[in-house]
């Protein structure tokens, strides 16, 4: 029996976050439940950026190679806590040769995916006892909420430039505070799809430089990189610690390699950054302190073997061109994405969960509402699913769309 006098203890913090659930995950979960009721046929699901082609054949052929091959105790065992040295060595080799840039193993911190290389990041920037504030542009992965405010930081939202959801400079400036330890930069975005030209990077550069030296503190970039290898048009990424060296790359092979449930990733110091070592010794110990040492160690081989593999774009590019055509075609007014795998679309009437929650129960569609991107007025649509859903939703889309405007009476 419970002692009465005896009060539960669990983190507010924990349970808050425990309990409140992800508006991504919210819909996705209720995909997979109502696909159990009324088969999966009739469900519509652009809610989760989960890839829809398979990885790259080396992917796979690295697995089954590492399995016959290797030890097993060695191959299963623990790794070296920030990763296994020759993988460092053979992520590092890549980037080098592909930026012309010179990290060594030692720059580098292998992680569980970018939700990892990201929150210890947060960690390591963070100043004890001190107030401590990451900001971001909305829209923004709503997930950083939690990977900040878990370390102890606050996260500053400011508002894109519009209308093509840039840098903005002037929302940056009034941003920073002698509090502000870092900005976090998406691109290609997740949900825009937009990326950040270097011309941008560089004004901002400037920028930080400025207030850094105003603040007496230097201005990291934390740069979230899952999608930096899928871009459309022939655009390329702009590599961030090419322009701004005071940056930290949290990337992860999520994405590019369609392997997001393998969970790897890493975070990167630019070696030439002010307090480097420092950067990187912190990172270690809030990796040690989360208890996120010694990434799979089965899937930082894979990454060995296959570091300069690229993904097959073909397949996204013609998704992202038939929804684009299909939704615009039919009255939508969609961002163009220049690279991910996401479309963000405005909210018909302007209210994202009204429309959202319609196609969802009169449509089967799922869409996600762009609140807790904290960006209202739009909404997420994820074309990372077969080119056959993406054509075969469309005169759900058409239909949907008509009747919510009758029904709302909306011009
Ligand atoms: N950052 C962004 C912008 C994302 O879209 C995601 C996942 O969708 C993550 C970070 C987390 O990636 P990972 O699966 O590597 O932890």
């Amino acid at each position: 029996m419970t002692d009465q006098n005896v009060k539960p203890l669990v983190s507010d913090f924990s349970l808050a976050y425990g309990r409140q659930r992800s508006a991504i995950r919210e819909l996705f979960e209720y995909g997979k439940q109502r696909a159990r009721e009324v088969g999966s046929a009739s469900i519509f699901d652009f809610s989760i950026g989960n890839p829809s082609v398979p990885p790259p054949p080396q992917i796979n052929e690295a697995f089954f190679s590492l399995l016959k091959e290797c030890d097993p105790l060695t191959l299963h065992g623990y790794t070296s806590a920030p990763g296994d040295l020759e993988v460092r060595k053979a992520i590092v080799d890549q980037i080098n040769r592909e930026y012309g840039c010179e990290y060594d193993e030692k720059s580098i911190y292998v992680t569980c995916g970018a939700a990892a290389a990201l929150s210890i990041t947060f960690r390591a920037l963070s100043i004890t006892g001190e107030r401590n504030e990451f900001i971001t542009l909305a829209p923004h992965f709503p997930e950083y909420v939690c990977y900040v405010e878990g370390q102890g930081a606050k996260l500053v939202v400011v508002l894109p430039k519009l209308p093509d959801f840039g840098i903005s400079l002037e929302g940056i400036e009034t941003a920073i505070t002698p509090a502000t330890r870092g900005i976090i930069l998406n691109s290609p975005n997740n949900p825009t799809g937009r990326i950040y030209k270097t011309e941008e990077l560089e004004a901002l550069a400037d920028l930080l430089h400025r207030k850094a030296r105003d603040i007496g503190r230097p201005i990291y970039i934390v740069s979230d990189e899952p999608y930096r290898e899928l871009v459309y048009e022939g655009l390329t990424t702009p590599f961030i610690p090419n322009i701004y060296k005071n940056t930290i790359v949290c990337y992860s092979y999520s994405k590019a390699f369609s392997m997001p449930g393998e969970r790897i990733g890493y975070a990167l110091v630019h070696p030439e950054a002010d307090a480097a070592r420092d950067i990187c010794d912190a990172i270690a110990g809030s990796a040690r302190s989360l208890g996120y040492v010694c990434a799979p160690s089965l899937v930082q081989q894979v990454v060995r073997l296959c570091a300069t593999v690229k993904p097959d774009l073909a397949s996204y590019d013609l998704n992202r061109r038939t929804m684009y055509e299909g939704l615009t075609a039919v009255g939508y007014n969609c961002v163009k994405p220049e690279g991910a795998f996401y479309m963000f679309i405005e909210a018909p009437g302007g209210d994202a969960q009204a429309f959202s929650d319609y196609a969802r129960l009169n449509y089967n569609l799922l869409i996600v509402p762009s609140d807790s991107f904290e960006c209202p007025g739009y909404l997420r649509v994820s074309y990372c699913v077969s080119l056959e859903r993406i054509k075969s939703s469309m005169p759900l889309f058409d239909m949907c769309l008509k009747s919510f405007k009758r029904e709302m009476k909306i011009k």
